[in-house]
């Protein structure tokens, strides 16, 4: 994105953002609550509108043009509560991207298997963990073969024995290579995983860079009190 500000009537809520994610690249974004992290990942995966500045996928040979290109993995796991993990999984494959049942079933096993819950395919969302059911948000959006996964503080919602069984396969994807964009302070994860880490405060990105130079040395005042709360 290039520039790119967004108001909610008077209220500017992003100022003048301008990011770029490398193809394979994985970026994870953190900043106070408020600073317009979610609102920087709705963009992208064209959940907003933004009233100035562009939004270009296609740089960088990733030709979004089709549902499910970009994959988003929500804090709320947002899983149809009515239909099984299974039916949850094959929905998106076979209504929007016209793959049979059949070929939507294997490739949902295959995905659940990823995730390490093959044998709960036939369960429901809320007989699930939190732990259990944001894995399975995230094989849905694997399901739909994307080319860039984004996840909004996929763990924030969690009990804390389940972040790492999430993180995990967060990790896994990374090592397969998916380029990611995850809102997240598991700070952990991303000097583990991250290639660049962004801070946004007040609605600007104010500092970007490797996990090693900001954790190490950050260049603003605001980024090194940030990390000072939560690390
Ligand atoms: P973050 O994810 O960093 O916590 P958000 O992107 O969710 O921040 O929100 C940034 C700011 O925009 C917040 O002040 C929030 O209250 C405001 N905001 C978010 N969504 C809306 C909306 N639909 N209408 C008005 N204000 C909003
Ligand atoms: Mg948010």
């Amino acid at each position: 994105m290039t520039d790119v500000s967004k108001w909610y009537d008077d209220f500017q809520v992003l100022k003048d953002i301008s990011l770029t994610v490398e193809v394979g690249e994985k970026l994870v974004i953190c900043g106070p609550s408020g600073s317009g992290k979610s609102t920087v990942v709705r963009l992208l995966a064209g959940l907003e509108t933004h009233q100035e500045g562009r939004i270009h996928l296609q740089g960088g040979g990733m030709k979004t043009q089709r549902p499910g290109d970009i994959g988003m993995v929500f804090q709320s796991f947002n899983l149809f509560p009515h239909l099984t993990v299974l039916d949850n999984l094959t929905l998106g494959p076979v209504k929007a991207l016209g793959l049979s049942r059949v070929d939507a079933e294997e490739r949902a096993r295959a995905y659940l298997e990823r995730v390490r819950i093959p044998e709960q395919a036939d369960k429901r969302p809320a007989q699930l963990s939190g732990g259990q059911q944001q894995r399975v948000a995230i094989a849905r959006a694997l399901c739909m073969e994307p080319k860039l996964m984004l996840f909004d503080e996929p763990t924030s919602a969690l009990d804390p024995e389940m972040i790492a069984e999430v993180l995990e396969v967060m990790e896994d994807l990374a090592a397969d290579g998916m380029t990611m964009i995850c809102v997240t302070h598991e700070m952990g994860f991303a000097r583990r995983v991250a290639d660049r880490i962004a801070f946004m405060d007040a609605g600007e990105i104010v500092e970007i860079g490797a996990p090693e130079q900001v954790f190490q040395a950050p260049k603003s005042e605001r980024f090194a009190l940030f990390l000072d709360k939560i690390l």
